[in-house]
Formats: C-alpha cells, sequence, structure tokens
C-alpha cells in the first residue's frame, strides 16, 4: 500500500465511492479509497435501489436530479451496468391536505425544471395498475424515478474512478486517525500507514466510529428498515404484457409505502410507526454482510393499508422479508462539508437515500475540497447545522421521529414534539405562563406566538387558529410596543489587536466607529452571500456580531478557518451564555428611559448606537436597533439577569400598551419592510447585488474582503437575479417559501419568505426573479396550493418607506 495520497476516502459504499468518483473527474487522482471489508458492504448492499429526485428541499431535490441524470455518464465510464430501470413514478395521496402537499411539491418541480404532473387517481391507475383509484383523491406523476442495482451502481462509481486513477483498497480497515502538527493526517490501517492532506468520512454505518477517532460525535443512527419481496403476481405479468411497460414507482404516503416491480413480483417497503434503532450507542466492527432478522408484526399496520390499497397484493405470496440498517441524521438529510476546527477532515455521512443522493453530495464534496466551496446550496445536508448540543440521545429521539413521519405531512406551522425541551432560556417558563407556543431552533426553545388559554395551533396549509393572535401582536408593536425573546440569534464577542483588520477583510461593510453598529454581510471567495450580521464596535478593540443562530457552528467554522495564525485575534461563540431581550414600537423609548439612567433621546441615543447600560440594576449591552423595521432596543444580557430584565419591562410597559410577541409576527413585521433574513432570503447561492445588499457592500474601501472580486463581477455584469416583494391576491393561505413566481404565465422565480402583513393588511411574499424582467410593473403572479394568484410588485416597503420610525 502506498504511503502518501493527496486524499483518503474511508468507506466503500455508494457515497464513498461516489466521492472518489468526483474528486478524480475534477482533477484529483492520487486519491484512495479504504474499505474495512468488501465494497458495498455496508448499508449499500442490501437497498432497494429506488431513486426519484421528489424533495421537501429544492436544493436537495436539484442535486437528487443530478445524481440520476449522472448513471448513464459511469454505466458508460466503467463499462459495468448499474441495471437501470427509469420506469417514472406516482405519488398518491388519499386525504385532501396530502394532496395539497403534493400540489406544492409540484409547484417546487416548476422553477427546478422538473416535468411532474398533478393527475386524478384514475390517471394515476391507467399508469400504476395495481391501485384501487377509490381510495385516494389525486396523485402527481414524476417520470425521473426508478430503481437500479446497487452493488453494480457502487462498482459502476469504483471502477470510473480507478480508470481515472483513483486507487482502491479492500479488506483494510481504518483503525484511527492521526492529526500532524501541520495538519495533515496520518491515517492509520490494519495494511500500515498512509499520510494525506485530506481524510473523509464515508463510514455509513461506521460514521459514529470514524468521528470518533477524531473526537467528534456526529449525530447519526442507525434504524432497521424492511421491504418485502412477492412472488410472480398474475396482474403485473399481465400489465408488462399488455403494455411492454414495467410496472412504475409509486409511493403511498397515507398508506406510509413505497412499491416497484421486483422481477415479475412487486416489492413493498414501509417506514413503520414502531421503528426500531440498530445499534444505538457503536456499531461493532466485526457485522457482517448479513441481513437482520424479519420482524412483521411491526410493519403489519402498513402492509394492511397496502392490502387495502393494492387489493392484487392480498392474493400474492411473500417470498422473502429483507430487513437491513442504515443511518439518518436527526432530520434525515446527509451530513456533509468540512468540520469547525478539523482541518482536512471532511464528512459524508448520513446518506440516507445513497442512491438519490449520492451522486450529488459526491460532486458538492468533492467541488468543496477542491475549490474551497460545493458550488451548490448545500445548507440543508451542511454538517455544521447542528451543534454539540445534537447529544447520541438527542439524535436518538429525533431520528425516530423523523423515520416514523417519513411518508407524514409536515404542515408549515407544525413544529415536532421529538427531543424537546432541551436548550432553554431563563425565560422559559415566564414565556409558557403567558401562552408562548414554542418552537425550536438549533436546539433552542423560542416562542412562536402567544395563544390564549385553550387555543393552539391548528396544523393547516391555510392560515389557522393564530392568524387573529399574531395580528394582534403586530398591531401591539406598530401601535404601541412589544417584547420579544432574541437569545435565538448567535452572539459573537471578536477582541485581541487583530480584530478590526480582520473584520475588514472578513465583512463587507465599512467598520462602524466606536459605539455604533452597522449592518454587515459576508461573502465567500466566489462573491456569494454566506452571512449577514449586525456588526457593534465596543471600543478598545472589541467588536459585536450577532447573526443568525441557525448557522451558529456554520458561521464559527468559517470565522476559524480565516482567523490569523498568529493569535492576534480571539472570537467567541456566546451561545445561550449570552441572551437577549428586544423592546419595538412607537412607545419602547419611553419605556427603555423609565428603566436606565442615561438619556435615550434620539439625540442622545440614535439609531444604530450601541452602548453598555444598567437596565434597571443589570448590566446589558443596548442597541438601537430592530428587525421590525419600528422604533426599537435590543438589550443582551448575562443569563442570570434576564428573568429580573423581563419582570422589569413587564411592569414598566403595563401602561405603554405593552405586549409579548414571537418569531411569527416579527415575520409578519419584516417581510412589510422588505426585510431580508439568513437561509431565506440571504444563502450562499445568491449575490450581494441580486439580494438588494448594495449599500453594504463597500467595494471602495481600501480593503480587499474576502469576494471582493466576486462582488465587483456581479456588479458590473448585473448578476442574474433579483430579489422582489410582491403584494399576492391571496384567499386563505398565504405563500411560505419555495412557491413559483410567474411572469406573462411562465415561472420566472421562486418565493423565499412569505405570509400576512397583519399591520398593512395584505399577504406578501418576497422572492428571486430573472433580472431582466424584475422591475416590469404588470403581469406577475403566483402559485399558491395549485392556484396562480395575481402579484404585484412593491417598489418600496409597504410599512414606513421613509424609515422614519426605525430613526426618528
Ligand atoms: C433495507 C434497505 C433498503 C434501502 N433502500 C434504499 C433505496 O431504495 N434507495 C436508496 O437510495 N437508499 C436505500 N437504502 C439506503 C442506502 O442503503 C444508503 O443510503 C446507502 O447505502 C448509504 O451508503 P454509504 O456509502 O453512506 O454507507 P454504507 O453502505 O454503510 O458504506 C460505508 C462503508 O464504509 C466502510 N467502512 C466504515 N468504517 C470503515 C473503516 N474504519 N475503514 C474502512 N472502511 C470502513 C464499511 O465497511 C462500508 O462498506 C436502503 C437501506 C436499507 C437498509
Amino acid at each position: 500500500m502506498q504511503s502518501q495520497a493527496q486524499a483518503v476516502v474511508i468507506g466503500g459504499g455508494v457515497v464513498g465511492c461516489s466521492v472518489l468518483y468526483h474528486l478524480t473527474k475534477a482533477g484529483w487522482t492520487d486519491v484512495v479509497l479504504l474499505e474495512r471489508s468488501e465494497l458495498t458492504s455496508g448499508s449499500t448492499w442490501h437497498a432497494a435501489g429506488g431513486m426519484h429526485t421528489i424533495n421537501g428541499d429544492p436544493n436537495v431535490a436539484k442535486l437528487q436530479q443530478y445524481t440520476i441524470e449522472l448513471y448513464s455518464e459511469i454505466e458508460e465510464l466503467s463499462e459495468q451496468s448499474i441495471g437501470l430501470h427509469l420506469t417514472g413514478g406516482v405519488f398518491l395521496a388519499a386525504t385532501n391536505e396530502r394532496f395539497d402537499w403534493l400540489k406544492s411539491m409540484h409547484a417546487k418541480g416548476l422553477y427546478l425544471g422538473m416535468d411532474t404532473e398533478i393527475i386524478s387517481p384514475k390517471e394515476a391507475a391507467d399508469i400504476f395498475p395495481l391501485l384501487d383509484p377509490d381510495k385516494f383523491v389525486g396523485a402527481m406523476s414524476d417520470p425521473l424515478e426508478g430503481h437500479l442495482d446497487p452493488s453494480g451502481t457502487t462498482w459502476a462509481y469504483a471502477k470510473a474512478a480507478q480508470k481515472n486513477g483513483a486507487v482502491i483498497h479492500q479488506q483494510t480497515r481504518v483503525m484511527d486517525l492521526q492529526q500532524n502538527q501541520d495538519g495533515s493526517w496520518c491515517v492509520i490501517t490494519e495494511q500500515g500507514e498512509i499520510h494525506t492532506e485530506h481524510v473523509v468520512n464515508a463510514g455509513g454505518l461506521w460514521a459514529r466510529e470514524v468521528g470518533r477517532m477524531v473526537g467528534l460525535e456526529l449525530p447519526v443512527l442507525a434504524m432497521e428498515h424492511m421491504y418485502l419481496l412477492t412472488e410472480d403476481m398474475p396482474e403485473v405479468v399481465a400489465f408488462n404484457d399488455s403494455s411492454g411497460l414495467e410496472v412504475p414507482h409509486c409511493v403511498d404516503f397515507d398508506g406510509e409505502l413505497y412499491l416497484r416491480q421486483e422481477r415479475k413480483g412487486m416489492l413493498m417497503g414501509t417506514y413503520e410507526k414502531a421503528c426500531k434503532p440498530w445499534s444505538p450507542k457503536e456499531t461493532p466492527w466485526d457485522f457482517p454482510q448479513e441481513l437482520l432478522p424479519a420482524d412483521i408484526d411491526r410493519i403489519a399496520p402498513s402492509l394492511e393499508v397496502g392490502f387495502e390499497h393494492f387489493p392484487a397484493f392480498q392474493n400474492a405470496g411473500i417470498k422473502q422479508v429483507i430487513n437491513g440498517p442504515f443511518t439518518f441524521a436527526p432530520d434525515g438529510n446527509p451530513l456533509i462539508g468540512p468540520i469547525k476546527g478539523l482541518r482536512g477532515y471532511w464528512c459524508a455521512c448520513g446518506v440516507m437515500a445513497g442512491f438519490s443522493q449520492g451522486g450529488g453530495v459526491g460532486f458538492a464534496l468533492s467541488n468543496w475540497m477542491i475549490e474551497g466551496d460545493p458550488g451548490f446550496d448545500v445548507w440543508a445536508m451542511d454538517v455544521s447545522r447542528y451543534g454539540d448540543w445534537a447529544s447520541l440521545a438527542y439524535t436518538n429521539k429525533k431520528v425516530q421521529e423523523n423515520y416514523s413521519r417519513r411518508f407524514s405531512i409536515r404542515f408549515p406551522n407544525e413544529e415536532l414534539p421529538a427531543g424537546r425541551p432541551l436548550r432553554t432560556t431563563p425565560v422559559y417558563d415566564r414565556l409558557l405562563e403567558a401562552g408562548a407556543q414554542m418552537g425550536e431552533a438549533y436546539g433552542l426553545e423560542q416562542a412562536l406566538w402567544f395563544a390564549p388559554t385553550g387555543v393552539v395551533d391548528e396544523f393547516s396549509w391555510r392560515r389557522s387558529t393564530d392568524f387573529e393572535h399574531v395580528a394582534g401582536e403586530v398591531n401591539a408593536v406598530r401601535a404601541a410596543v412589544g417584547m420579544m425573546e432574541i437569545s435565538s440569534f448567535a452572539k459573537y464577542t471578536i477582541r485581541g489587536s487583530g480584530a478590526s483588520d480582520w473584520l475588514d477583510r472578513l465583512l463587507t461593510c465599512r467598520l462602524p466607529a466606536e459605539g455604533r453598529m452597522t449592518l454587515a454581510p459576508m461573502l465567500n471567495y466566489a462573491g456569494k452571500l454566506i452571512g449577514d450580521f449586525s456588526l457593534a464596535n465596543l471600543g478598545d478593540g472589541e467588536y459585536f456580531i450577532a447573526g443568525s443562530g441557525l448557522a451558529e457552528n456554520y458561521h464559527m467554522r468559517w470565522f476559524t478557518q480565516n482567523l490569523p495564525e498568529d493569535g492576534s485575534v480571539e472570537i467567541i461563540a456566546r451561545g445561550a451564555g449570552l441572551v437577549g431581550l428586544s423592546i419595538a414600537g412607537p412607545n419602547s423609548r419611553e419605556l427603555l428611559q423609565r428603566m436606565v439612567d442615561d438619556d435615550v433621546s434620539n439625540q442622545a441615543f440614535r439609531f444604530l448606537d450601541i452602548r453598555k447600560l444598567d437596565v434597571g440594576m443589570a448590566p446589558c449591552l443596548v442597541g438601537r436597533v430592530s428587525f421590525t423595521g419600528d422604533l426599537g432596543y435590543e438589550m443582551w444580557m448575562e443569563p442570570e439577569f434576564q428573568r429580573y430584565v423581563f419582570d422589569l419591562i413587564q411592569s414598566q410597559g403595563k401602561d405603554l400598551g405593552l405586549r409579548l410577541f414571537g418569531s411569527r409576527a416579527l415575520n409578519s413585521l419584516r417581510i412589510e419592510k422588505n426585510f431580508g433574513s439568513w437561509a431565506r432570503e440571504y444563502r450562499p447561492v445568491y449575490g450581494p447585488y441580486e439580494a438588494g445588499m448594495d449599500r453594504f457592500i463597500a467595494l471602495k474601501k481600501d480593503v480587499d474582503f474576502i469576494g471582493k472580486t466576486g462582488a465587483a463581477a456581479e456588479k458590473e455584469q448585473g448578476g442574474k437575479l433579483r430579489l422582489r416583494v410582491f403584494v399576492v391576491d391571496a384567499k386563505d393561505a398565504d405563500a411560505i417559501g419555495d412557491e413559483p413566481i410567474r411572469y406573462e404565465g411562465e415561472v420566472k422565480g421562486w418565493v423565499t419568505s412569505g405570509g400576512y402583513a397583519h399591520a398593512s393588511g395584505v399577504s406578501v411574499a418576497m422572492g428571486y426573479v430573472a433580472k431582466e424582467i424584475a422591475d416590469k410593473q404588470y403581469g406577475w403572479s403566483i402559485d399558491i396550493l395549485g392556484e396562480t394568484l395575481p402579484a404585484t410588485p412593491q417598489t418600496e416597503p409597504l410599512f414606513d418607506p421613509s424609515a422614519e420610525r426605525m430613526r426618528g
């Protein structure tokens, strides 16, 4: 075995082999794959081999589309048959709610260029003859579906990579990983050591163990999964004979079943409610290539529905039940990318749909390793979306929830309960007492809205029970004053002699003067948006940044990667060690004045000023800024002061019309101000000019900030997209995100955020459209739940376009 390689991929399942192939395709040919047994000997060999493009996240769907389109390429290059059956498929809805969901999937597919179609149950039965149309209300067809031979496909990636120069060692287990002083790695195997710049954890069922070699506890859990194979079925043979076609793929969401033809019979699999984790603490190294015992009782409830929905199964003999384990992350999406502070260690784990996603994962990861950027929007798959709080026990609960809900609808207003509450702040109980309906972001509980006793969210695609109460919160902010907990923001302290220079290079804006704040976008090397922060200069070389809480680990990874090596800059993620409360609305100044000795008049405490103030007796950092677009203040404090400040605000604000508000009201407030938000309007696929952040891109500043060249080019060439805001003629449902935006009937963009702007009394959608038509005043419409609704572009914010409220 050689002693040196540019990159070492650990694991020869479909994912590791795809990573290996993509590295070689992009030009890294000095690459090695190490496999403890034989290729495919983890989850891969017993997979059902199904593949599809549909995914709730359009960016993941795009990578799935890429995977399927790649298959003919690797088959040709490797000369290895992958047994591809591109049969097409149908997705079935037995309820109106599910049919609404299918319509929303179809709508998303429109701007991704997918050829899905909404069809009737009768039309579905013409395509998939085994179903009883009376059991369904509607369906969606998709031509880009099918199945393949899992082993052939894995070998096709492997052989194609070998042709490009890669080396594969089977029967070579990686025992340990040691990082050298210079950041390179020593990969210790049963057959000797290899030195390399990059290691890829594609360990599949053993991903946790390969993580633990470097002190990482990856949030991954394997679940048992069963599918059955029938004897030959006359109905299948008859359809094959009469149509000349194979019985296509089928997903019956309400039966929680997936089906496809296998030889002259059928394969039926299920994600059963009574699911079972496999080897929850660690995966034995000697786990052989063998099946787990079948447990038909566990899947019996789903099979019963299956026999009803697909009557031909009632007479079919069961030939075999396959039960095998495969891994999931808490939200069911892969975990890919680099790890904060571990140079050259890459993850390609938790891929639960290796034959739909493996190609895309390999492509994105190889781009990332070679170019420094995945080249796609992989936010939904980025390993950094979980922090250290995602413990093994949390993962166990969440993965089971995800597995058992794999085919369940998640409504836009539905919060999932497993593994909660986990992270809470000191005012958590106070908020609950006030009727808070809680949601969770990055493991932290936050108030979504406040309900009167006995009222809870009724899950729906349409406006629901919260509507009038969120309206009350919004109106209190616009007319008087509201208080919101803002601890879920990420907070960072930056200090050290090099802090100013470092921030100047990292962020696109000019640094604020002492005691001042600014909006601060951050770009990657290609000049695309990877962050939007508020940056405050606290003086004495200390800075304070607040940004998206969801992206704390993501941003810390970038910050750490880009820190100077001389130790002149220190950055600390404050997490829940610094918590916050915000007050907003025309009476917020009066309220603040009642609680502090200092003069906080408009002249003495201007918009975007920040300073340390005692709020009552509690030392706080107070900034005059607010995401509501109204006069407002953010107060940051150590957790031990939060309840005190909360109670003080409550008592002092009573006669000023104070009301608590939650994140749903905040969304309603910010969309009528055209304020964008991270992971919605701001993502790594958009340029700062496309996103309308021109004012904060200081191309003229005398610093070569990261992404400056790309941003300058975007400015000159204009980019491809523009962020726009529309008022929609919505009826009883508002846009939520990912709906298609049409211009003169044709899909020309997509929604990033939406909702009802209660104060303005209109339904609003924000989204990206093609630049060439972005300034057209007429001809727009937006699809909501299958209906194309007229939309009017807003050239200026609906609320307070001159920003007098915020600044006055
Ligand atoms: C019953 C069943 C049905 C399924 N059906 C489908 C389906 O229809 N469609 C679909 O897309 N997916 C399906 N899947 C899921 C699919 O199998 C997985 O998504 C896929 O196999 C994951 O591949 P992987 O490469 O990440 O992991 P694995 O296949 O587990 O591969 C990891 C490899 O790494 C090796 N390894 C680990 N540690 C080391 C080490 N230290 N040194 C050397 N080598 C190491 C292992 O030996 C193994 O070969 C199914 C799974 C099951 C169980």
